[in-house]
C-alpha cells in the first residue's frame, strides 16, 4: 500500500505548520515499500492482536453500539480504566469525570496541547520525543523548549530541566517508558520533574503508553508522586498494550478541571471513538496477570534477538529497558548521520529502520544513532538481521 507520499511543502500550509514535512514513519514506509525492505521502522506490530479482543469487537459490532457515542467514552470502557490505574498503579479516578477516550494517544496528546496552552505559552519537552509532541506544540500555536535526554545513559540535568522554565511555561511533557531510547524514568528522576513542576506550578502530561512493556526496572506513573495527581495528565494507548495500534484507542486520565478542559478540545477534534472497539477494550484491559506478564516476556524475547544481531552485524547497542524499539550507535560501521545512513541501509541492504534526528531539537544529539523496531515475528527479525550482517560484512 503506498504511505502518505513525501512531498515539498504545499503552498497551501498555513504558516504555523511550515517545517512540519511529512511524518518520518510515512517517509520510511514508502521506502521500505519501494526497496522491498524488511520493515524495522515504525513500530507497528507484525502480529495481530489476541483473539478474544478480536472477538470481543466483533459480538459488541453485531450487537449495535455502532452509531455516535458517549463523546468522553463509553461507560464500560471508562470504568475498566478507572479499575485498571487501581489494580496495577493504586491510583482512583472517577471514571465518568477523569478518565476519556480519545482517538490513540495521538490525539490525546493533541487535545492537551489545544486545550491547555496556545500561542505566547512554552511547553518544556525531553528529546528525543515521539515526533507528534512539536507538530501538536507547532498547532496549538505554543513555542517548545526541549531538554536533552543524552545518550547512552538517557539521562537529565534537573538544573537544564529548571533553566528552561520561565514565566512563560505552561506544562512539562514526559514520556516514560520512553521511546526511542526504552528509557524508564527512575523515582528519583520522576520526583525531580515533580518537584519542579510542584515549585513552578506546571501542569504535567504524562505519555505512558509503554507501561506494560518494561524488561527492567518499574513503570512508575508520574501521577503516583506526591502532589502530582491534581496537575498530571496521564496519557496510554490500548494499541501498545493489546497490539492492536491501528484501533486508535487511546485514553487520558486526569482530574475533573483538567478532564473538563481537555474535553472541551477533544469534543471538537474527534467527538468519540467506535463503539465496538471501545468495548472490546473494556474487555481486553480485564485480562488476567497473565496476559500482561506474557506480552512483556513475548517483547523481552524480541528485543534480545534483535540485540544480538544488531552486534553481530557490527552496531553499538544497548539494552532498552522498555518499550519496542533499539537505538542503535553506527558509527562502528565508518558513518555519521543518521539519514544518510538510513537511506543507504534501505536501499542496499533492504532493512528500514528510522533515523531519530526527527525526534530532536538539538539534532546534533541523535545523528549517530539509528532505531530499529522488535514488535515484529522472530522471522522478520532473523530476516533483517542476516540482511545486515551481509551488509556491514561487505
Ligand atoms: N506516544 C508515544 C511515545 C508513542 O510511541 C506513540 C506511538 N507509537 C504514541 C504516543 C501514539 O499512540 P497511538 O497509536 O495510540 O496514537
Ligand atoms: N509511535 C509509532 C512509532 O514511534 C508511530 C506512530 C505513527 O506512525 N504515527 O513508531
Amino acid at each position: 500500500m503506498r504511505d502518505n507520499v513525501p512531498m515539498r511543502e504545499s503552498p497551501f500550509l498555513a504558516p504555523h505548520l511550515r517545517g512540519l514535512g511529512t511524518t518520518i514513519f510515512s517517509e520510511m514506509n514508502q521506502l521500505a515499500l519501494e526497496h522491498d525492505a524488511v520493515n524495522l521502522g515504525q513500530g507497528a506490530p507484525g502480529f495481530d492482536g489476541p483473539e478474544f479482543v478480536k472477538e470481543a469487537a466483533v459480538a459488541a459490532l453485531r450487537a449495535g453500539h455502532n452509531q455516535y457515542r458517549r463523546s468522553g467514552g463509553e461507560p464500560v470502557l471508562v470504568e475498566a480504566i478507572a479499575e485498571h490505574q487501581r489494580r496495577f498503579y493504586g491510583l482512583d479516578y472517577d471514571p465518568m469525570d477523569e478518565v476519556t477516550i480519545y482517538a490513540g494517544a495521538t490525539e490525546a496528546i493533541f487535545a492537551s496541547l489545544q486545550a491547555l496552552c496556545g500561542p505566547g505559552d512554552e511547553v518544556v519537552l525531553f528529546e528525543p520525543f515521539y515526533d507528534s509532541y512539536l507538530a501538536s506544540v507547532a498547532m496549538a500555536g505554543a513555542t517548545p523548549r526541549a531538554v536533552t535526554l543524552r545518550s547512552p545513559e538517557f539521562a537529565f540535568d534537573p538544573a537544564e530541566l529548571d533553566a528552561v522554565i520561565n514565566e512563560r511555561t505552561r506544562l512539562v511533557l514526559l514520556n516514560t517508558p520512553h521511546n526511542p531510547s526504552g528509557k524508564v524514568f527512575t523515582r528519583d528522576e520522576l520526583e525531580a520533574v515533580a518537584e519542579i513542576c510542584r515549585r513552578r506550578d506546571l501542569i504535567a502530561v504524562s505519555d505512558e503508553v509503554y507501561e506494560h512493556l518494561v524488561y527492567d526496572g518499574t513503570h512508575l506513573p508520574l501521577a503516583c508522586l506526591p502532589g502530582m495527581r491534581k496537575r498530571t495528565v496521564t496519557i496510554s494507548s490500548t494499541g501498545k498494550t493489546f497490539s492492536l495500534t491501528g484501533w486508535k484507542i487511546g485514553l487520558t486520565c486526569a482530574p475533573p478541571a483538567l478532564t473538563s478542559a481537555l474535553r472541551t478540545a477533544h469534543q471538537f477534534i474527534s467527538f468519540c471513538q467506535p463503539g465496538p472497539l471501545q468495548l472490546a477494550m473494556a474487555t481486553a484491559l480485564a485480562a488476567p496477570d497473565d496476559y500482561y506478564e506474557g506480552l512483556a516476556e513475548q517483547y523481552r524475547a524480541l528485543r534480545d534477538r534483535l540485540l544480538s544481531g544488531l552486534e553481530q552485524a557490527g552496531f553499538a547497542v544497548m539494552a532498552p529497558a522498555s518499550g519496542y524499539f533499539v537505538l542503535a550507535d553506527f558509527r562502528p560501521l565508518g558513518s555519521d548521520d543518521d539519514v544518510a545512513f538510513c537511506h543507504r541501509m534501505v536501499e542496499e541492504a533492504r532493512v528500514a529502520a528510522i533515523p531519530p534526528t526527527s525526534f530532536y531539537i538539538h539534532k546534533e544529539h541523535g545523528r549517530q544513532l539509528v532505531r530499529f523496531a522488535f514488535c515484529k515475528p522472530a522471522s522478520v527479525i532473523d530476516a533483517a538481521v542476516e540482511r545486515l550482517i551481509r551488509w556491514t560484512a561487505r
